[in-house]
């Protein structure tokens, strides 16, 4: 009975604890027995081609989707960025940070003190239509901070952004998560973002880990380094990419 267990706490060490998840839509397995752990406070990248389950596992890991045999423990506070920013157009950008929360001067303080984290304390009170693709995924961050995640859900955030708007919120989410600490899954498909963020990256295969490996690059990692260009060819090799095509 995964529905019980989602809500319970993992434990002091555990973040994430998924064990023997395996999850079908209809006849077809889509996360085949799948066992994995993240630490408090670990930084993990779980990528994978399309339609290899990552946004399916996100789902479960945010109680979104409970239809699903094996255990899943997670913290009970949680948050997620998908790839739109999903703001409420009629509320302004502070409003969408406090939104779900009492309404107390505590909480805008928060959410106030969070959207300045990420640079937007201008635009507290401007409307979401009037931000720019990379402020909206920022004040998106900014209302997924306020909720204090032990656990912050992360599918493809920058997915729709510029490279340079990408690189951009690299250091901005690295400062945030350095600062607050929860445990981060974050799904990329994109090979350099998982190896400039990553603590471990996951390579998720047709619904399976096929590979599970802590980063051991410093930090900041630059594209050009030798130990960062190894890395991308190794995951390169593991997504099926061939470099020379
Ligand atoms: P990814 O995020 O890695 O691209 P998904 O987790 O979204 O992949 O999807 C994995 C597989 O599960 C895909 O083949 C997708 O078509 C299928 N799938 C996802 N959600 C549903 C759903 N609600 N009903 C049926 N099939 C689904
Ligand atoms: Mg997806």
């Amino acid at each position: 009975m995964a529905h019980e267990s989602a809500v319970a706490n993992a434990g002091p060490d555990w973040a994430v604890m998924v064990s023997n998840v395996t999850k079908r839509f209809d006849e077809r397995t889509v996360l085949g027995e799948l066992n994995l752990n993240i630490a408090a406070g670990e930084f993990v990248v779980l990528l994978g081609r399309s339609g290899s389950g990552k946004s399916t596992l996100l789902r479960l890991l945010g109680s979104l989707d409970d239809d699903v045999s094996g255990t899943i423990r997670v913290p009970r506070r949680r948050a997620i960025v998908f790839q739109d920013a999903r703001m409420m157009p009629w509320l302004t950008v502070l409003s969408n940070v406090t939104l779900g929360h009492p309404q107390t001067a505590d909480v805008r303080r928060r959410a106030l003190s969070t959207l300045t984290e990420v640079g937007l304390e201008k635009h507290a009170h401007a409307w979401p239509r009037t931000l720019s693709g990379g402020e909206a995924q920022r004040a998106a961050l900014a209302r997924a901070m306020a909720r204090e995640p032990q656990l912050l859900l992360l599918d493809e955030p920058f997915g729709a952004l510029d490279a340079l708007t990408r690189i951009r919120m690299h250091t901005l989410l690295r400062d945030v998560y350095m600062r607050h600490r929860p445990a981060v899954l974050l799904v990329t498909h994109d090979v350099d973002e998982a190896i400039v963020l990553a603590d471990r990256i996951v390579v998720l295969t047709e619904g399976s880990i096929s590979f599970n490996e802590n980063v051991n690059i410093q930090k900041p990692r630059h594209r050009a380094d030798r130990m960062f260009l190894a890395l991308r060819r190794r995951l390169l090799f593991e997504l099926g990419v061939n470099e020379e095509q």
